[in-house]
């Protein structure tokens, strides 16, 4: 049997029904933006690899960075053991994260961020001897695939078998310029209750709902009316971290900055998995003491992983660099330009450009959700061209590494605008 036979025996693989898809394409190396097919296909990674990828496959200073390390202490428990880059990239992080952000606690993925973020919140106000157990999260929000980063996520077609086991969260509006009012007042209504934690959000831009946009200043109202009411701001940057959408960080785009910082994607350049939850001082504090039952009691077998401590080092040392400022102001000019050019299409529904993502979506007789008819089509057709584009929907985007040439995104216009004109 041929590889893609044996994968179809014994591997599941994630958001795919078992049945009636087409086989997954076997990838045998991937350099840079490619990822190379096992017959010699080059096709252009325009998503990232699930938006992680940032500075290009297999990266040889990352690639180098991990194997010395692998070779030296590839991991170490680390309740009452540290090491050197684990240290390192705690100093790292808090050099480029705003100001008032102090601690770095390590984790695996987006979601444990997520989860660690609920449960230090959770816990923050219980040290403090205070009942406040409940989250405001934004309609649509994609937090994660664990219970409590589901359970502050849009309750819809993703979670519906799940909803029984889901804690309760407030949900307020996605904000756009129409209902700004009636968000805030939703919003204050919630804080009013004296019950809210804290508040949750992708800042910006959801990036599972559509790559949906928002306004930095109206976050910003929302978060000084949260400190107004004494409820902590915890900004999910799980997608928008490190670049991606034009500033190190999206809530380098307010003036309010969030008391906790969600990480990953990015965090390592793409290499290895790795998830990183920051906070201030001030919930530090509540932490500040010798009871264990006050301790935060909670950790995973390969926290603070040396290995991806190490890429995420290496990829940190990339993001410094000019070259690397310079990359994303490209993506970010070819974009605004593509964008101004099919924007009059027919079928365009709309165009949204954040930094380097790009989002189109597609007038559809169809409902606009994930499940849309519409992704049928579009996937077969951008990877037909050698182009990975995953459509949400009735929506695809483009989200590259920030290393893509500008005659590389044009390979990736093309396709687009081929698809406008086959369907005009
Ligand atoms: C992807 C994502 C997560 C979940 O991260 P995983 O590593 O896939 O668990 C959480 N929040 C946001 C905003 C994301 O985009």
């Amino acid at each position: 049997m041929n590889w893609v036979g044996r994968d179809k025996v014994s591997v599941w693989h994630p958001f795919t029904p078992l049945k009636g898809v087409d086989d997954p394409l076997m990838i045998k190396r991937a350099e840079g933006v490619y990822l190379i097919t096992e017959d010699d296909r080059k096709i252009i990674d325009a998503i990232s690899s699930w938006w992680v990828n940032i500075h290009g496959h297999a990266h040889p200073e990352i690639t180098k960075a991990i194997a010395e390390q692998a070779a030296s202490l590839e991991h170490v428990i680390f309740a009452g053991f540290t090491h050197q880059p684990a240290i390192e990239l705690a100093e790292n992080l808090l050099s480029i994260l705003p100001s008032n952000q102090h601690k770095i606690f390590y984790s695996d993925n987006g979601s444990t961020a997520v989860e660690v973020a609920l449960k230090m919140v959770i816990q923050y106000w219980y040290n403090k001897g205070t009942q406040k157990n409940k989250f405001i999260a934004i309609d649509g929000a994609y937090h994660g695939d664990t219970f409590g980063s589901m359970s502050v996520g849009e309750r819809g077609d993703f979670t519906r078998p799940f909803f029984n086991h889901l804690f309760e969260v407030e949900f307020i509006d996605f904000p756009t310029p129409s209902n700004l009012n009636e968000v805030k007042k939703q919003f204050v209504e919630y804080l009013n209750t004296g019950e809210i934690a804290a508040f949750i959000f992708e800042p910006l831009v959801q990036g599972a709902a559509g790559m949906r946009m928002y306004d930095a200043s109206f976050l910003d109202e929302l978060i000084t009316v949260a400190r107004e009411h004494n409820v902590l701001c915890i900004a999910d940057e799980v997608m928008t971290g490190f670049g991606r959408t034009g500033k190190l960080f999206a809530s380098d785009y307010l003036v309010n900055k969030p008391d906790i910082f969600c990480l990953s994607k990015g965090l390592t350049g793409g290499a290895l998995a790795m998830g990183v939850t920051s906070c201030t001082k001030e919930i530090e504090d509540a932490f500040q003491t010798p009871e264990l039952k006050k301790a935060f009691l909670h950790g995973h077998s390969y926290t603070a992983n040396p290995m991806a401590c190490a890429a995420a080092n290496a990829s940190f040392k990339l993001l410094q660099k000019p070259k690397c400022a310079k990359g994303i102001e490209l993506i970010h000019q070819c974009h605004l330009n593509f964008a101004d050019s099919i924007k009059n299409k027919n079928i365009v529904k709309e165009v949204r450009v954040l930094g380097t993502i790009l989002a189109l979506e597609f007038k559809s007789d169809d409902d606009t959700s994930y499940f849309s008819e519409m992704r049928n089509q579009l996937y077969p057709f951008f990877i037909s061209r050698n182009v990975l584009l995953r459509p949400l929907g009735n929506l695809i985007y483009i989200l590259p590494p920030y290393i893509i040439t500008e005659q590389q995104l044009n390979q990736v216009y093309s396709a687009i605008t081929e698809f406008l004109t086959e369907h005009a």
